[in-house]
C-alpha cells in the first residue's frame, strides 16, 4: 500500500525532491519564540496553543494565548506530556470546527493521535495550524513533581541536539520510531542539531505552513529531514524498540501470562481516561452495566471458591486492548499515570503493532485511510473463510 502523507503530498504537488526549509539566525528558543510571536502580531492566527508555566511557574500544562504577553511563560518545546494533545483538540472542535485559525505546538504522537481521533469523527482539522517538532522524547510526569527537572532540561538539550537517546526519558520514548512529524504543517529541527544555540530550522511542508510563515525574517531553501545524524538515531531507537518486545514479548505468553502482567491492576481506570484514543463518553466499565447481579456473583465464588476486588479488571484491560490496538500511537500516556507501574504502553504498543501489520496500517499517518475497525475491504482475511 503507498501511504501519503502531508510531506509527501505538498512535494509531489510541487514537483520538489526535497522540503522546504526556512533558516533564521537565531537559537532554537529565540527562533520559536520570533516564530509564534509572528503569527500572532501578524494575526496570521487568532491564539495558539502550546504548553506554558502555570500557577507561579511550578506547573506545566497546555494553554491557549492570545496576547504576546501571555507567550512571554510559553515553553513550546517543553519535554512534558501532561496530557496528550490529541484528546485535547478533540475536546475543542468535537462539537464543530475552529471558527478562526489557532496554531497547535505539540509532539508528534499527540498529532497522530489527533488524526485517529478525527478519523472517528471526534474532532475537526479545520483552521489548526500544527507545528511539530523532531522529537527527542518526554520525561515521564513525575519527573515535574519530583525531579531536579530544571538540570534534567539542559542535559535533554545537549542530548537532542547530539541526537542521543536521552536516558531518563518515557520507556515508550525511548523506543519511538515515530519522531518525526508526518502532517504537521511546520517541523522545527532539533535532533541533532548541533549548531541550535546559533541556528533555527524549521520545514514547512504544506501550502498552510509556507502561506503562515510568509514574511518571517529568515532564508529559504530545501533540505532533507531525515539527516544521516537522524538515520543512525533511528538505529538506537530500533534498538530500543526490540530490547523492550523482546522482554514483553516474553511476559505477555497466554492468559497465565496475561493475568501475571494486569494481576497488580488496582482498576482505577486511570489509563483509559488519559488514553487519547479511549474517547467514549462513559466507559462500560464505568458504567451500570458493567456492576454484577448478585447471582453472578454467588456463581464465581460457587465455581472459584472467593473472589477478586476489584473485579474484571482483566476484562477491562482485554476490552481496551481489543479497542485501542489498530489506533494506538505509543505515547505512553497510560504506563506514565498506572499507579502499580504496569507497562502498560510497551504492551499495547507490541499487541498495536501486530494488529496494525495485520491490516496494514499506520494510524496517524494518512488523514484519508479509514481506521481498520470502521470499514472492511471485501478481500481481507479471505484465509479464515468466505
Ligand atoms: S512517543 Fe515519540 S513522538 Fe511521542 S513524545 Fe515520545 S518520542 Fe515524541
Ligand atoms: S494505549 Fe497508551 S500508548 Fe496507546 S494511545 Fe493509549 S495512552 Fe497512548
Ligand atoms: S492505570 Fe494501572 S492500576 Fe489503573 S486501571 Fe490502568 S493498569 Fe490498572
Amino acid at each position: 500500500m503507498m501511504w501519503k502523507n502531508r510531506i509527501q503530498r505538498s512535494m509531489q504537488r510541487e514537483g520538489r525532491k526535497m522540503p522546504k526549509l526556512l533558516e533564521m539566525k537565531k537559537s532554537i528558543d529565540e527562533g520559536m519564540k520570533v516564530l509564534l510571536e509572528f503569527l500572532l502580531e501578524k494575526d496570521k492566527v487568532r491564539g495558539i496553543i502550546s504548553l506554558k508555566k502555570i500557577n507561579g511557574n511550578k506547573g506545566i500544562s497546555y494553554s491557549l494565548m492570545t496576547s504576546p504577553e501571555e507567550l512571554r511563560d510559553a515553553l513550546p518545546l517543553f519535554p512534558l506530556m501532561p496530557a496528550n494533545a490529541g484528546k485535547l483538540l478533540s475536546h475543542i472542535t468535537l462539537r464543530g470546527a475552529l471558527t478562526e485559525p489557532l496554531a497547535v505546538v505539540l509532539k508528534p504522537c499527540e498529532l497522530r493521535a489527533f488524526i485517529e481521533l478525527v478519523k472517528m469523527e471526534q474532532g475537526s482539522l479545520d483552521n489548526s495550524l500544527f507545528i511539530s517538532q523532531t522529537c527527542p522524547g518526554v520525561y515521564p510526569l513525575d519527573t515535574s513533581i519530583n525531579g531536579d527537572l530544571e538540570k534534567l532540561v539542559s542535559q535533554y538539550r545537549d542530548e537532542s541536539l547530539s541526537a542521543e537517546i536521552i536516558p531518563a526519558i518515557r520507556n515508550a520514548c525511548k523506543s519511538c520510531l515515530h519522531f518525526i512529524p508526518q502532517n504537521a504543517d511546520i517541523v522545527v529541527s532539533l535532533i541533532g542539531e548541533e549548531k541550535a544555540h546559533e541556528k533555527f530550522k524549521i520545514f514547512l511542508n504544506s501550502e498552510k505552513g509556507e502561506k503562515f510563515t510568509a514574511g518571517l525574517e529568515g532564508e529559504i531553501g530545501e533540505a532533507e529531514l531525515e539527516t544521516e545524524k537522524i538515520i543512525l538515531f533511528k538505529d538506537k531507537r530500533e534498538k530500543e524498540k526490540k530490547k523492550l518486545f523482546e522482554e514483553i514479548g516474553g511476559e505477555i505468553q497466554g492468559v497465565e501470562g496475561i493475568i501475571k502482567l494486569f494481576g497488580k491492576c488496582i482498576g482505577c481506570h486511570g489509563c483509559s481516561s488519559v488514553c487519547p484514543i479511549c474517547y467514549c463518553n462513559l466507559c462500560f466499565f464505568d458504567s451500570q452495566r458493567n456492576e454484577s447481579e448478585p447471582s453472578a456473583l454467588d456463581h464465581d465464588l460457587d465455581r472459584k471458591g472467593g473472589l477478586r476486588i476489584p473485579p474484571n479488571t482483566i476484562f477491562y484491560h482485554l476490552g481496551r486492548l481489543s479497542h485501542v490496538s489498530a489506533s494506538c500511537i505509543g505515547c505512553g500516556m497510560c504506563e506514565d499515570v498506572c499507579p502499580v507501574n504496569i507497562p502498560l504502553s510497551a504492551i499495547f504498543s507490541k499487541v498495536g503493532e501486530s494488529i496494525q501489520k495485520t491490516f496494514d496500517y499506520e494510524p496517524g499517518w494518512d488523514i484519508e485511510e479509514a481506521v481498520p475497525f470502521v470499514t472492511y475491504r471485501e478481500d481481507e482475511f479471505k484465509e479464515i473463510g468466505e
